[in-house]
């Protein structure tokens, strides 16, 4: 117990990187009530134990109900501004110095909200977060797998025309099954051409060949979950060969029953293949924490070693999509922190 308490305190102060969240994913129950309150929609929750309750949910359809109704409250500038500002606060007091934040317009365009709207308020709260505690954010323009793929290319060209220096990278999320990455090729050129980064879901619900088509079909550079790799030892040395980054989801993983529990999760068999696994919350305030919460439940249920987070969150900020003078200077403050503060 002792040292549990000692790791999180340790892991908690960390400087670190997240790569794997989605927006809307962050949205807190207190204020899904107030915006619903503020548009006058009726929703069937009145307080913010009533919404707890709610995100206790059992499987994925109910799960992507209250997403979607998490998403239909948020429709202008100040709503998107503080969903952003929100999610930035919880970094500041998880200490995640870098974030690279998935942004999905297809849960928002349909409604009448536009790109310019979104981007007006996000901007706002970032500079705010930047000037105020120096937070580093870059955003990924993540696109819905289950809708068609001229769709992703349309919102594509459109963020491309409205904010040209908006988004650093593409990424494909929403399910997997029946949505294969050989059907997106066209956008990951047109992506790729323009000078985006790229990354995609793959290998959570989906078989480990859909981590390997999308690096050989899409050009990705890491792949969002990717654990279904372990079911392939040749794509699982390749990953370990190549230096591939994995955006592991430890508490959404178990939350959405990729694994039935903590203790089965297959994230130190990942970093033993010598995989670059990070650690990333996914949607944290439906999934049961932030990425503190995260490595804590690995120590807990892995007994997930201190020189194994450190290594983790240094896969991390190696991953991440910042210029390289920025990286450095990040990799440079964990050492700092690792040289002053023992490993518990
Ligand atoms: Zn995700």
């Amino acid at each position: 117990m002792q040292s549990s308490a000692a790791f999180a305190s340790w892991i908690s102060a960390m400087p670190k990187a997240e790569l794997h969240v989605h927006l809307d994913g962050t949205l807190r129950p207190s204020r899904l009530l107030d915006r619903a309150a503020k548009h006058g929609f009726d929703i069937p929750y009145r307080s913010v134990e009533d919404v707890t309750d709610a995100y206790a949910f059992e499987n994925l359809q109910s799960f992507l109900d209250l997403y979607y109704m998490g998403t239909s409250v948020i429709r202008d500038e100040e709503d998107f501004y503080l969903l952003m500002l929100d999610y930035l606060s919880a970094c500041r007091d998880q200490h995640i110095t870098h974030t690279e934040i998935m942004i999905e317009p297809q849960s928002y365009l349909p409604s009448g909200v536009s790109l310019a709207t979104m981007m007006s308020g996000f901007k706002q709260a970032m500079a705010e977060a930047q000037a105020g505690w120096g937070q580093s954010v870059l955003l990924i323009l993540s696109l819905l797998r289950h809708l068609p793929e001229r769709d992703g290319l349309e919102v594509l060209e459109q963020a491309h025309r409205a904010c040209p220096d908006g988004f650093v990278a593409i990424g494909l999320a929403s399910s997997e099954l029946g949505h294969p990455p050989a059907d997106f090729t066209e956008l990951y050129a047109r992506a790729r051409s323009l000078g985006y980064r790229a990354t995609a879901h793959a290998g959570e619900e989906g078989p480990a060949g859909f981590v390997a088509d999308s690096l050989d079909l899409l050009g990705v550079e890491r792949i969002d979950h990717g654990v279904r790799s372990a079911e392939d030892p040749a794509l699982l040395a390749r990953l370990s060969r190549e230096g591939i980054p994995l955006t592991v989801c430890p508490l959404s993983n178990v939350k959405l029953k990729v694994f039935d529990s903590m203790a089965n999760h297959n994230l130190l068999q990942l970093l033993a293949a010598g995989v670059r696994v990070t650690v990333n919350s996914d949607d944290p305030t439906y999934f049961g924490g932030f990425l503190n919460e995260n490595f804590i439940a690995l120590h807990e249920h892995l007994r997930l070693t201190a020189e194994q987070a450190a290594r983790i969150n240094r896969h991390a900020f190696e991953a991440s999509f910042l210029p390289a003078p920025a990286r450095a200077e990040k990799l440079a403050e964990l050492d700092r922190y690792l040289l002053a503060h023992a490993r518990p």
